[in-house]
């Protein structure tokens, strides 16, 4: 196709600052791995407190002109940026695949879902309005602005190495703010291959930046971004105990706080549901991205009547649809996990069931291509007080529990301290109403397995976050309301 570039020549092995593309001070790199064949992809700097500072400092004095800058010019460059990622997609996919695993299809996907946050911003950011109120005093007018919350950080996490860069990134720079972002360290090229279509589309430099940095010095890169008094903006997505690490660097400087944290979905079939759609959505929910995502389904309920039909149905799916490998080769659609690490936890959730009494219908902890690879597995017999009743699992592991009558159900879902989404499948118009909304969660799919879009408010309950991302809301989170009261008199 006319314009197609190399994968390669998007894979920046610098940080981006200030519109350069720069090395750590110390000049320390780290490696970035493929999780298919454990290859070194390459390296990228490996940056510390003082990188960061100075990226912040960056951010800080761009913002003193990029909050002046129009909408419409905003506007003008998001746009450009958008359909540069269309045009670059092949290429934006291939390093998604090749630093996350995941299969190409599921890359091209979060292309064009990490670009519909860059196009919806575009168009939001000339929709940025205030208000006048009239207050008790006929001599005065109540005004109400809404203006750029300042330096943005973010820390965004690798499953969704493009798409949770563009969600937060886009809305911040709509809004008028800079940006510092500390791509997860297994992912980096996906973020830097953005900066670099961004400058292309003719951002001004010191707007976007991203500090990458190892596991090691992720710790200091985020305490340096929570402690700067010139942050006044932090967003994160990750883990539950990393997002409480950070809320509590936040709050010695006061800092607005975005969160996006784990989930522990549950996903309710009720015996009157199509159980077909059901089966169908469990797939999509549960093993996208290898069930690497805080939406998967993780809690698999389904109503005593209808439990052994469900639980056959969904293995033959499973073993008709499912193919395990690398994200290159034709076929797959079920990658790597990210690491060793997340392996040996999804393969510990199972080891514990077994030992407790499941039943394995399908897959297992054996795999015969080994490496991070984990087949589809299907737990029944299931009980609430096993490791997959508690914890978010984040592997391709669905457990099956089985319940009596609706309320049972709900109260099993919202018997967790995580609220981000919930899923269930019902015929029943009372049921659905009633059950939508007494979940206590922040994103309920009814007979839908997959519900995050541009348009629609992604944002948890309880322990699963703070704040709202995507759609008209999310720009909220980089806008600060001020009062003004003017007399007229
Ligand atoms: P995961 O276990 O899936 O890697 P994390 O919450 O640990 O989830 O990672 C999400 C993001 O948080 C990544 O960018 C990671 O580097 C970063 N991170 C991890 N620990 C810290 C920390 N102590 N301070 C700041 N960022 C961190």
């Amino acid at each position: 196709a006319p314009g197609v570039r190399s994968a390669d020549s998007f894979r920046q092995e610098k940080a981006f600052v200030n519109g350069e593309w720069i090395s750590a001070k110390s000049g320390a790199t780290y490696q970035v791995i493929n999780p298919s064949n454990q290859a070194v992809l390459g390296v990228v700097p490996d940056m510390n407190e003082e990188d960061t500072k100075a990226a912040i400092e960056v951010a800080y004095k761009t913002f003193q002109t990029w909050r002046n800058v129009t909408p419409k010019e905003r506007s003008t460059i998001l746009k450009r940026w958008f359909e540069l990622t269309v045009q670059h997609k092949e290429e934006l996919a291939k390093l998604i695949t090749a630093e996350m695993g995941k299969p190409m299809a599921d890359s091209l996907g979060e292309v064009g879902f990490g670009g519909s946050f860059i196009e919806w911003y575009a168009e939001e950011t000339k929709r940025i309005y205030g208000d006048v109120i009239n207050g008790s005093n006929p001599q005065r007018r109540l005004l109400v602005l809404k203006q750029p919350i300042g330096v943005a950080a973010m820390i965004t996490p690798w499953n969704f190495p493009n798409a949770m860069i563009t969600r937060k990134a886009c809305a911040a720079i709509a809004a008028g703010c800079t940006v510092v972002i500390k791509p997860a360290e297994d992912t980096p090229y996906s973020a830097l291959a953005l900066c670099q279509l961004a400058a292309e589309a003719g951002l001004p430099p010191g707007v976007l930046n991203v500090v990458t940095s190892s596991r090691g010095n992720a710790p200091a890169v985020g305490q340096a971004m929570c402690e700067s008094p010139l942050v006044t903006k932090m967003s994160f997505t990750g883990s539950t105990a990393t997002g409480k690490i950070i809320l509590r660097q936040c709050a010695g400087t006061v800092k607005k706080t975005s969160m996006e944290l784990g989930g522990n979905a549950p996903y309710i079939v009720f015996d009157n549901a199509d159980l077909e759609k059901a089966v169908k959505g469990t797939i999509g929910s549960k093993f996208r991205c290898s069930g690497q995502t805080c939406v998967c389904a993780n809690r698999i309920l389904v109503q005593e009547n209808i439990y052994e039909d469900y639980v056959k149905k969904l293995a033959e799916v499973i073993k008709q649809e499912l193919k395990v490998g690398d994200g290159f080769e034709p076929g797959v659609n079920l990658g790597p996990l990210i690491n060793k690490k997340a392996v040996d936890k999804v393969n510990s959730i199972v080891d514990d069931a077994v030992a407790k009494g499941a039943r394995v219908v399908l897959g297992g902890t054996s795999n015969e291509k080994g490496g991070n690879f984990v087949n589809p597995t299907l737990l029944a017999d299931v009980k609430l007080d096993m490791r997959c009743g508690q914890e978010e699992i984040f592997g391709p592991v669905a457990p099956i529990f089985k319940f009596k009558t609706e309320d049972e159900a709900v109260a099993i879902a919202n018997a967790t301290t995580s609220g981000l989404a919930g899923y269930f499948y019902s015929r029943d118009i009372g049921q659905i109403w009633r059950v939508a909304e007494r979940l206590d969660y922040g994103m309920v799919g009814v007979n839908e397995g997959v519900i995050s879009c541009v348009e629609a408010p992604f944002g948890g309950f309880k322990e699963s976050g703070l704040g709202k991302e995507g759609s008209v809301y999310g720009i909220e989170e980089y806008l600060e309301m001020k009062y003004v009261c003017m007399g007229v008199a």
